[in-house]
């Protein structure tokens, strides 16, 4: 029988994902993508836009006026609005909302992304209609040794704290073979 050896340590620190430009394997750590297959270099703050956008009545002919600008690298501090029934145009400061410009997928494939770019983790794989994924090399590193490991030694401390962070799929014995088909699909990769 296979021993759990490892003690626990904190592995979600970086991400394997799909280069977005080569679609090789990249690093995200921190906020930061890095690929060292096309050396993309970017940092997800860089990716920050401003939006805009005024709702007022017009002074001119008490119509509501409602307008939005996006793609703003700072935020402005005030904008011009044509009002849509008079034409009058006036200078407004706006509300202002941030948002980040993230990599999106053509549609919605359920793929495990990253939480800072948004990119395809490059260790998932299907395992009986799941999306089995890890982090980084290490984390599946951990998952094959938890999946390996016997019943009495997922009672460790270690091992049921790691067990709480699971999805249920991972932890059904009877799922055991097709799991570890899967990690070694993805360590392949
Ligand atoms: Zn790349
Ligand atoms: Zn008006």
């Amino acid at each position: 029988m296979k021993r759990y050896t490892k003690s626990g340590r904190y592995y979600k620190n970086y991400y394997l994902v799909e280069c977005p430009q080569c679609h090789k394997p990249a690093n995200v750590e921190k906020g930061i993508l890095s690929c060292p297959n096309c050396m993309l270099l970017k940092n997800a703050d860089d990716d920050i836009s401003y939006k805009a956008y005024v709702k007022r009545f017009c002074p001119y002919c008490g119509k509501e006026i409602y307008a939005e600008q996006s793609g703003f690298k700072t935020p402005p501090k005030e904008i011009s609005v044509t009002c849509s029934h008079c034409q009058e145009a006036i200078e407004y400061s706006p509300n202002i909302e941030s948002y980040r410009k993230i990599y999106s997928l053509p549609q919605d494939t359920g793929l495990k992304k990253d939480p800072y770019f948004c990119l395809p983790l490059w260790l998932q794989t299907e395992v009986k209609g799941n999306i089995f994924w890890a982090c980084n090399r290490e984390h599946l590193q951990e998952i094959k040794e938890y999946v390996e490991s016997d019943l009495r030694e997922r009672l460790w401390p270690y091992l049921m704290t790691m067990t709480a962070k699971l999805p249920a799929f991972i932890k059904d014995a009877k799922n055991r073979e097709d799991i570890i088909k899967g990690i070694n699909r993805l360590e392949k990769k």
